[in-house]
């Protein structure tokens, strides 16, 4: 197990993933629209300039959303420390990791949360293998594009099966 809790966010270790990958739309939680890999108008390098006052300024969803360490995860083990502002080429394989790591994060987080559940012990066995393969990989770019349509399926039907002895968290995910 890794000495890192791969769920805790760090934004310092990040390249402002989210502001960049992620779209919004004005309304509630936004004060305008913002298309996906468009970086947010108030981004200053990696950097919000009305960080102290998202909420005052419409912006109360940049405050909910946590994107559970996939951020910093992807720009230190899949990029090295890189970041799109240094070189370009890199904003759309960035975007699209960042998009699937958020994916492996999620399961991460409902793994765990099973293991809360009293599971058949070869379900919880099986659990285990999966989340010290999310936990402890070294993911490439390559092997997160292939993750939504490989492993990320085979725990959800792992997860679907197990749904009865879930709690309630799991009702609107599966
Ligand atoms: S307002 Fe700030 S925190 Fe929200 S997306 Fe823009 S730069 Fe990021």
């Amino acid at each position: 197990m890794s000495t890192t809790d791969h769920l805790v966010t760090e934004c310092s270790k990040c390249a402002a993933l989210c502001c960049l990958t992620l779209a919004f739309d004005k309304g509630r939680d936004f004060a305008f629209d913002k298309n996906p890999g468009e970086p947010c108008r108030n981004l200053s390098g990696h950097g919000c300039t009305i960080h102290e006052r998202l909420t005052q300024e419409g912006m109360a969803g940049c405050v909910a959303y946590d994107c559970l360490g996939a951020g910093n995860r992807v720009v230190q083990e899949v990029f090295g420390g890189r970041s799109w502002r240094d070189d370009p080429r890199l904003t759309r394989p960035m975007t699209e990791a960042f998009a699937a790591m958020r994916e492996l994060h999620k399961r991460i987080d409902l793994l765990r949360a099973a293991g809360a559940c009293d599971l058949p012990a070869g379900d919880d066995q099986t659990r285990r293998e999966l989340l010290a393969l999310l936990e402890q990989r070294h993911w490439s770019g390559a092997e997160l594009n292939d993750f939504e349509v490989g492993m990320a399926l085979e725990i959800d039907m792992f997860l679907y099966r197990l749904k009865p002895l879930l709690p309630a968290e799991f009702e609107d995910w599966a």
